[in-house]
């Protein structure tokens, strides 16, 4: 198949990149390099099976493709923050661009959805059938409404024009190409352990995550693509190996064996809780099951950053 990713050259999707091509599919990328880079796919570059455009989704597009993913939007909190109404605009007429693709070639799409559709979660671990408790007003709504309408402009596309849609509630991930002054928990707990600086908890760190290995993932949105049964979603991805942040920093400084200390600083406004995926329709519909723990994930990121910084 030939597949555009858009959103290729970030996080998850040059981890997808490279696996899709080592299955023998024909990969044409799309990025605008916001937080995409050229270092994560810059390896790719010689493949004939590779090609790489350089476009924002909020602007239309035509392509040729069997097969579309969508997993262009900046996704870590204080990238998405930065230009809160691009971030909506990345979102909802970047979904309407890619579905007007999907229906004038009359292929499937596969789109990547959030863990944040959830909010800040009263529902504990949260199943694909709890709506959620999300505040349209605040300054995480850019990013946690934006994705919400595109399920739901998603799912408009299905009931109205019957577009054969995908859609995957992807929870905290982590690994190697995350940026690293990306913001998230992970890479800024390693990159601070390996530079010796103080890990910034943000506020008692009692709040919870679930952290999810690439591979699984990767693994997750395979088992999704191959996928015969008219299955639409949502559904979640990501591991359900709950930790508290306090605690996850301790871990980092352990295996980094870093003499790091760690500092609490503010917490930031409407940062949820608690978070862990109820897996069980992945499980049952998909056969997903992550198999990388946590400490085996940590070390491949780790040498992933002693490698970048
Ligand atoms: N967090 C933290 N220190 C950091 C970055 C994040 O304590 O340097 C906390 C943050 O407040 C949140 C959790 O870690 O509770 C996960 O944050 P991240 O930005 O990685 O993802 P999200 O909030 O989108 O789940």
């Amino acid at each position: 198949m030939k597949i555009l990713i858009t959103g290729g050259a970030g996080f998850i999707g040059s981890n997808l990149c490279e696996r899709l091509l080592n299955l023998g599919h024909e990969v044409l990328c799309m990025d605008n390099f916001y937080t995409g880079s050229k270092a994560n796919i810059e390896k790719f570059l010689g493949n004939t099976k590779f090609e790489v455009v350089r476009h924002d989704i909020s602007e239309p597009f035509n392509i040729e493709a069997d097969f579309i993913i969508n997993l262009a939007c900046p996704a870590s909190v204080p990238y998405y923050q930065k230009d809160p109404l691009k971030t909506m605009k990345d979102n909802v007429y970047g979904i309407f661009n890619v579905m007007e693709n999907v229906r004038r070639l009359n292929i499937p799409v596969l789109h990547t959805s959030t863990s944040e559709v959830y909010g800040s979660p009263s529902v504990h671990p949260q199943p694909e059938t709890y709506n959620g408790n999300v505040n349209p007003t605040s300054i995480r709504s850019c990013y946690d409404e934006g994705k919400r309408a595109a399920e739901t402009i998603m799912f408009d596309y299905h009931r109205q024009y019957g577009a054969d849609i995908r859609v995957v509630r992807v929870f905290n991930t982590y690994g190697p190409n995350m940026l690293e002054d990306d913001g998230r928990v992970v890479s800024n707990f390693i990159v601070q352990a390996l530079k010796g600086e103080d890990l910034t908890v943000y506020g008692d760190g009692k709040q919870t995550r679930s952290f999810c290995y690439i591979s699984d993932l990767i693994d997750g949105i395979i088992l999704f693509i191959d996928n015969k049964n008219d299955f639409t979603g949502p559904v979640n991805l990501g591991n359900n190996y709950e930790f508290t942040i306090i605690d996850f920093a301790k871990l980092v400084i352990s295996l980094v064996g870093s003499k790091s200390k760690i500092k609490s600083v503010e917490l930031p406004k409407d940062d949820p809780i608690r978070r862990n995926p109820d897996l069980t329709l992945a499980k049952n519909i998909l056969g997903y099951n992550p198999k990388i723990n946590i400490e085996e994930g940590l070390k491949k990121t780790i040498e992933y950053f002693e490698r970048v910084i």
